[in-house]
């Protein structure tokens, strides 16, 4: 796949009706915003596309509205929000490209701005349906994307209008490809990557490709019981995947196969049952990771594991980072995760952090300034990372 993409400094903009498709997928509670990060993370390329006089007419989705309009999904809020911090009015369209989408679009002046609804509430999102592409497409006369965290789906606003406009990516898509596109194409060495989490299923595919592009893998949280369990240790109570026993096996024989050095826990932290609530107190203990007791959760590594990790963190050049090493959300296992982002905070090395809970992790712990980049996209980063071809990115014109 080719990650030299054109951007929006690439193309002429002024004058222009700009469709842009940004990550506002932002956290909700009672109506209001939580976190406008993304809101926030998507100002420059909203900027610059403002200041060069372009017609810019923002879509996203938020959540997963399953039969349109809801009005918990609606983008109102996200509009009064971009109000704010632009300084302008945003106005928000009541549909995805429709009768009232195109009336706003067609009263803008250069300059203005214009936000859709949220486009999972058009049918044809999801399915890429053409129809909506095309609906969309009639809108403007350019394709920006800056969604990385929906480039890896193939849906009508992230992938299917550029069939029908010259596409190009805005200031985020543009970093997190260059910056990840650059650590897998010709890393500097040694390379890590260190997987973590609960979304074990969908992580232990991404190990295969790894196994291709680093020196050594670190695992940790909750898929490494499924490897334990796979050697033949007990893992009592431990999130596992039982399906992917003969893959995990598989993954171990490669990985020795290529002299690439997989490291699991030695040690474990473990408790009766998940903490509830998830911070609240908990009683611990520690034990050999091949001696999990039947009735005890593996919640965090253990201090053997953390200092094993980190020296192997400290030794590398370049750090990927994804899935907390165990439920950091409680500060009594929270201690691998912070040893874990300490040790790429002082690693000097090319350190990437993709995954909402690692992201989260890193600035809840304030290491976060001193991480290279920090992707914005959980599941795009890690589809990037298996070597994927992700449909929002390859849809851009090349430079
Ligand atoms: P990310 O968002 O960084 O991709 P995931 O969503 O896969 O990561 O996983 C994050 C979650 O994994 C956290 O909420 C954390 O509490 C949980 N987790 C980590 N280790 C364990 C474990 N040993 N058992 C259960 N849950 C775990
Ligand atoms: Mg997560």
């Amino acid at each position: 796949m080719n990650y030299n993409k054109k951007s929006i400094e690439d193309i002429e903009v002024s004058g222009k009706r700009v469709l842009c498709r940004c990550d506002f997928n932002v956290p909700t509670k009672d109506g209001k915003i939580t976190s406008d990060k993304r809101i926030v993370a998507a100002m420059p390329t909203i900027e610059y596309l403002v200041g060069h006089g372009a017609k810019v007419i923002l879509c996203s989705h938020m959540g997963k509205p399953k039969n349109g309009y809801e009005e918990k999904y609606s983008l109102k809020v996200v509009a009064e929000r971009l109000s704010e911090l632009l300084g302008k009015p945003v106005a928000l369209a009541a549909d995805v490209g429709g009768e009232d989408s195109k009336a706003k679009v067609a009263a803008m002046q250069p300059g203005d701005v214009v936000l859709l609804e949220n486009t999972r509430f058009a049918k044809g999102e999801t399915k890429n349906d053409p129809e909506l592409s095309k609906a969309l497409a009639e809108l403007a006369d350019v394709f920006v994307n800056d969604a990385f965290g929906s480039a890896h789906r193939a849906h009508a606003s992230t992938a299917g209008v550029a069939d029908y406009l010259p596409a190009v990516c805005g200031y985020l898509v543009q970093k997190e490809v260059s910056v990840m596109g650059k650590a897998l194409a010709d890393p500097e060495r040694p390379f890590v990557a260190i997987l973590g989490g609960a979304k074990v299923s969908d992580k232990l595919n991404v190990i295969q490709n790894l196994l291709e592009k680093v020196d050594t893998l670190i695992i940790g949280g909750g898929m490494a019981y499924t490897f334990l369990a796979a050697k033949g240790c007990g893992v009592g109570t431990s999130l596992l995947d039982g399906e992917k026993l003969d893959y995990c096996r598989q993954m171990m024989a490669k990985a020795e196969a290529k002299g690439v050095k997989l490291l699991l826990p030695v040690d474990t932290t473990v408790a009766s049952a998940f903490p509830d609530p998830i911070d609240g107190e908990i009683a611990v203990q520690v034990v050999p990771s091949e001696a999990i007791p039947a009735d005890k959760m593996g919640l965090d590594i253990g201090p053997k594991t953390m200092a094993l990790y980190a020296d192997a963190v400290k030794a590398a050049k370049t750090v990927v980072w994804n899935g907390p090493m165990g439920v950091f959300e409680n500060p009594t296992l929270a201690k691998g995760t912070i040893a874990v982002a300490q040790a790429l905070a002082e690693s000097g090395a090319v350190t990437i952090v993709g995954g909402g809970d690692s992201a989260a992790a890193c600035e809840q712990l304030g290491f976060a300034d001193k991480i290279t980049h920090i992707s914005t996209g959980g599941g795009a980063s890690l589809e990037f990372l298996e070597g994927r071809e992700l449909p929002g990115i390859a849809c851009l014109l090349n430079k």
